[in-house]
């Protein structure tokens, strides 16, 4: 696998508007410097032990993103440098990063991340959840998080339609969500949605971010 010629020809393929997070889980820091040595700062992993000994191993300059379900007591261990957090399921957790965030004095970049496949094993709240969350006392009165937007998984299937319409359904929430709580709040811009296997059905869907792991390093040995 030649991760530097992948990720530039990656890079070419996707429109401007869309961000690509690298999603480097299980993969080596070696393998992570073949991608910064092509240009690459970006990086996504889902879980907080693993980005943690990256993040102290590797170049400063690389915006991390935690992308996979986040425990709450795992909070701590990320809050101090993580770029943006694309798991929030629950009030009980932005509540957490929102205390580890004080305590570092910074405002933790948060998308909530919705329900939108078949699979009961997915994360993420559904649309009445996610508005109870942002109507809550609890939200209004946090000053360490800044929700930027949602994230959302597919099903993982090969039919197509579904996902695009898993996918739609997402932009819908999100455009919903954004006139309803985030009018002419331009930082409530992100639909985080696409990965290595329906990462265009995303941007068909209006997704301004892409997390792609394999497509660019190559599978993975262990989940
Ligand atoms: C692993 C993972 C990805 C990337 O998956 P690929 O299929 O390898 O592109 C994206 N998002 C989340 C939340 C992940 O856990």
């Amino acid at each position: 696998m030649d991760i530097k010629t992948n990720i530039i020809a990656f890079k070419q393929s996707l429109p401007e508007s869309v961000k690509l997070v690298a999603v480097s889980k299980t993969k080596s820091p070696g393998e992570i410097m073949e991608a910064y040595n092509a240009g690459h700062r970006v990086f996504g992993e889902s879980k907080a032990q693993e980005l943690l000994p990256k993040h102290e191993a590797l170049p400063k300059d690389i915006e991390w993103h935690m992308v996979g379900h986040l425990q709450t007591n795992k909070v701590k261990y990320i809050a101090p440098f993580v770029a943006l957090i694309h798991s929030v399921d629950s009030l009980k957790l932005l509540k957490v990063i929102n205390k580890e965030g004080r305590k570092n004095d910074r405002i933790v970049s948060c998308l909530l991340q919705m329900h939108i496949a078949d699979e009961g094993t997915k994360f993420g709240m559904d649309y009445e959840e996610c508005c109870r969350l942002l109507e809550s006392e609890a939200f209004r009165d946090m000053k360490h998080v800044e929700v930027k937007g949602l994230m959302g998984m597919a099903t993982f299937t090969d039919d197509h339609e579904k996902v695009r319409n898993e996918f739609r359904q997402l932009k819908k929430y999100f455009d919903a969500i954004k006139q309803q709580y985030f009018a002419g709040k331009d930082a409530f811009r992100e639909v985080s949605m696409g990965m290595s296997d329906d990462y265009q059905l995303g941007i068909g869907e209006g997704s301004t971010m892409v997390r792609v792991g394999s497509a660019i390093f190559g599978d993975r040995k262990q989940l």
